[in-house]
């Protein structure tokens, strides 16, 4: 190049590594269509986690207790499908399970000894997704109740010595949600993600949860900071689906701010509202874009969870 010439295109040091294989620790892969698996998988994952948050979704029962048949007829399900797009789609499936934060069993102590059994399975990984949301209280369970249920879940995780993933509640649009958010009579006014995330982190303290063993999930920017100040836990970005408004360059902004020591990042998708199935690899690109090496990068979206989860990849 003649001196003083503009230099075009990426610089000398620019990586051209292409695909960063990722690991995808929090997607709720079960009402995923064909080409939202397919399109991961191009994108460059290379293991999922699929946690049961919402039985009552799943089975369409809104009231009521469950019967353990229930539960465990859902978990089944999901190891099922999880051999199944391993062998369709190319990437290790796992899966995390629980009964929900909201959900009352008939026989729990059914559940209580069946998950100790299913963890011993190579694919089940982790106790949740479990957390107070004043969205998703039923009419059936008050928030009392609700503390009850995720307490009985996450003493099970400590005996079991099992990473939790806890839930934190977000703002959800009415006009990109089937049902509209649904707020009780009584519900605190938006934001309350913090102080919930809050109160459900301590009931994991209370039930003796080493930190190490916590993702605290779905995490903004006031949540990030609180929990990497005040807690050893891990904290994770959820953004793929549209409510959420968390773009691609904005999660690479926080991973370059708050470092990749504790951070994860998940698309935590979902069918039933509009989502970006290439929303994690886009936010790899957008990593590398705010200057991230892809040793960091890695670190965040392979070694983490893999190294949180236990995951044998
Ligand atoms: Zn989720």
């Amino acid at each position: 190049m003649q001196p003083g010439m503009k230099s075009e295109g990426p610089a000398a040091s620019a990586d051209f590594s292409g695909t960063i294989p990722y690991i995808d620790p929090h997607v709720h892969m079960a009402d995923l269509g064909w080409d939202s698996l397919e399109m991961m998988g191009i994108g460059g994952m290379a293991a999922a986690v699929n946690p049961m948050a919402r039985p009552d979704v799943v089975i369409k029962k809104r009231s009521g207790a469950f019967d353990a048949d229930d539960i465990l007829r859902c978990w089944d399900h999901m190891l099922w499908l999880a051999e199944r797009f391993e062998k369709t789609f190319f990437y290790k499936v796992y899966v995390a399970l629980s009964w929900g934060s909201n959900s009352r069993i008939h026989d729990a102590d059914r559940l209580h000894r069946a998950i100790a059994d299913y963890l011993k399975h190579g694919r089940v990984v982790a106790v949740g997704e479990l957390g107070l949301d004043p969205y998703q209280w039923s009419t059936t369970v008050s928030q009392a109740e609700s503390e009850a249920i995720i307490a009985e879940q996450l003493a099970l995780a400590k005996d079991l010595g099992v990473p939790v993933i806890l839930h934190t509640p977000m703002l959800k649009s009415t006009v990109h949600y089937i049902e509209g958010p649904r707020l009780p009579e009584g519900s605190p006014p938006w934001p309350f993600k913090v102080s919930t995330a809050k109160r459900t982190f301590a009931i994991a303290e209370r039930v003796g949860l080493d930190h190490s063993q916590v993702v605290i999930d779905h995490s903004d920017n006031d949540l990030i900071r609180w929990a990497l100040e005040n807690t050893k836990a891990y904290v994770a970005i959820s953004g793929a689906c549209v409510w959420r408004g968390i773009a691609p360059w904005q999660a690479a902004q926080w991973v370059k701010t708050y470092g990749p020591e504790r951070i994860m990042v998940n698309s935590d998708a979902h069918q039933h509202l509009s989502m970006d199935a290439l929303w994690l690899p886009r936010t790899i690109r957008e990593m590398r874009r705010v200057g991230l090496d892809d040793a960091t990068i890695r670190r965040v979206v392979y070694e983490n969870p893999k190294n949180f989860y236990r995951l044998s990849v």
